[in-house]
């Protein structure tokens, strides 16, 4: 059985911060690990479920048609471990660019009233979302991703 590229990172000493994680030149398809918590820290400081979900609808609206890349986007979508989110581009950006991009979209989210898609209509859960919640980690995910810039 071969083993997932996510699972040969070493978690035990990987960083928060953007990283391009796979580079599929041939099918043109590129995976970003925005990682905004360092791994193996405890369930507390990891994101709570309603936390990911605010950030996951934010980040679509923001990346997908918003951002100067929307139309370059494949996915972007939660880690299921809480600790960071996945960006699909179909072109191979830079990760200081990329890294501009999410703090954009962190900072988009500042200015929400509501969390984008949380119709019952538009959303697989539409009770577990924490915009506050969200909100009041943004300094800290931001600030990860300013220090660790020169890192990657
Ligand atoms: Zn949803």
């Amino acid at each position: 059985m071969e083993t997932p590229t996510s699972f040969k990172v070493d978690h035990l000493t990987l960083e928060p911060g953007i990283y391009l994680r796979d580079a599929d030149h041939k099918r043109g398809v590129f995976t970003y690990d925005i990682r905004l918590v360092k791994p193996t820290l405890s369930e507390k400081k990891a994101l709570s479920p309603r936390i990911s979900h605010t950030i996951e609808h934010s980040f679509a609206t923001y990346l997908r048609t918003i951002s100067p890349i929307r139309d370059e986007v494949v996915y972007i979508g939660p880690m299921g471990c809480l600790t960071g989110f996945y960006l699909l581009t179909y072109i191979n950006y830079n990760t200081d660019y990329i890294r501009e991009i999410v703090i954009n979209a962190l900072e988009y989210i500042r200015s929400l009233d509501e969390v984008p898609g949380a119709k019952p209509s538009e959303c697989g859960n539409y009770t577990l979302f924490d915009l506050p919640g969200a909100k009041g980690r943004l300094d800290e995910f931001i600030a990860i991703l300013n220090k660790n810039k020169n890192q990657d």
